[in-house]
């Protein structure tokens, strides 16, 4: 099933673009925590990071970092987070794959991964550090 955002790589939704090449697309989010806040796509409908081919994947991030120190500039932000998200659990919304780029300045009230406890590893770290690896 398409997504608004191959909707809006074929033009049938406008968006405002702020960059183009032969595998991504990026424009400013239509929902920002801040000026400057920007999508970078697959033009590959990839759903999510368990989907995405590496090479697909690789291209957003090559894209990410062209972009990254382009838009703190431009908006004379004081930093930059980075964020992906997968699933509805970790607040996925659109699935089409896709990395935000968000400007952040000092006081802007926004916080990241917090707004819950966090979680205490305590000797569990051993265990899942090793879950993880013997996986991989
Ligand atoms: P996520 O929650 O990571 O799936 O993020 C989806 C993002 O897409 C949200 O930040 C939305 O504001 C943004 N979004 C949804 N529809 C559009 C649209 N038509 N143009 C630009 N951004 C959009």
């Amino acid at each position: 099933m398409s997504t608004v955002f191959e909707k809006i790589i074929a033009g049938e939704i406008p968006c405002y673009k702020v960059y183009e090449d032969d595998e991504t697309f990026a424009f400013l989010d239509a929902d920002p925590i801040n000026p400057g806040h920007t999508l970078v796509i697959p033009k590959e409908p990839h759903k999510d990071i368990y989907e995405i081919p590496e090479a697909s994947f690789l291209a957003v991030m090559r894209t990410v970092h062209k972009l990254a120190p382009v838009i703190r500039e431009a908006v004379g932000a004081d930093g930059i987070n980075i964020g992906q998200n997968n699933e509805p659990a970790a607040g996925q919304e659109v699935f089409h794959f896709h990395v935000h780029i968000m400007p952040r300045f000092e006081g802007d009230g926004h916080t990241h991964w917090q707004g819950a406890e966090n979680y205490h590893e305590g000797e569990d770290g051993e265990k899942i550090a090793n879950q993880i690896a013997e996986r991989l």
